[in-house]
């Protein structure tokens, strides 16, 4: 089979199910026919949109560890907890293997694939930069698996219910913001997938010198 044959199939990434790709319209999405997940979609405003859900899931990731996540009441005793309590606490204990893992998994990964989405996305907006558009793609690919900001929220929540017995807990405007922001994940994550970032490469920059 030659490779302009390949082009015009597409495998559903969940399901595996091999589809043949049709011309759709504007604003048009093509879907799996066994799992109905979205294979391709032909939408010009695409990367503005994804673009300025990037742009609000970082603000809303900075006020996440900025304020607050819950206060703990135990018997009068008050204590507020928030990211750079955590690290104290981490620190205190000496733990400092779990403290490195906590800062790359949910700090600095996070926000090297909210900073490199944004380039990635402003970039191919102006079709500029293909060289650094093609690295951040790669990168991305590389990164992305590692952001456990989710997996953390869910240990926070499965940690409280595990004090609602003895403890009295008020949630913290962190709280809000990262519900906020996994939700803003999740969106980004089903707007847009990697097939398509790098379908919209070739587009603008032509597939010639890839
Ligand atoms: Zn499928």
């Amino acid at each position: 089979m030659k490779n302009s044959e390949l082009d015009n199939l597409i495998i559903c990434h969940k399901c595996h199910t091999l589809h043949e790709k049709v011309p759709l319209e504007e604003g048009k999405k093509a879907l799996c026919t066994q799992c109905n997940i979205v294979l391709y979609q032909n939408d010009k405003y695409m990367i503005d949109k994804t673009l300025a859900l990037v742009i609000t899931a970082f603000i809303s990731l900075i006020v996440a560890f900025q304020f607050t996540i819950v206060t703990i009441n135990i018997n009068g005793l008050e204590q507020s907890l928030n990211l750079s309590s955590l690290f104290v606490v981490i620190v205190e204990h000496k733990q400092y293997i779990v403290g490195i893992m906590l800062l790359f998994l949910i700090v600095i990964f996070p926000f090297v694939i909210l900073i490199s989405m944004f380039f990635l996305l402003l970039y191919m907006k102006l079709g500029k930069a293909e060289y650094l558009v093609r690295r951040l793609l790669i990168l991305l690919a590389h990164i992305r698996p590692w952001s456990m900001v989710d997996i953390f929220f869910i240990s926070l929540l499965v940690a409280m219910v595990k004090l609602f017995d003895v403890a009295q807990i008020e949630l913290g405007v962190s709280f809000a913001a990262f519900i906020f922001t996994l939700f803003l994940d999740a969106i980004i994550t089903k707007n847009i997938s990697f097939y398509e970032l790098w379908e919209h490469h070739d587009k603008i920059y032509g597939t010639n010198n890839a």
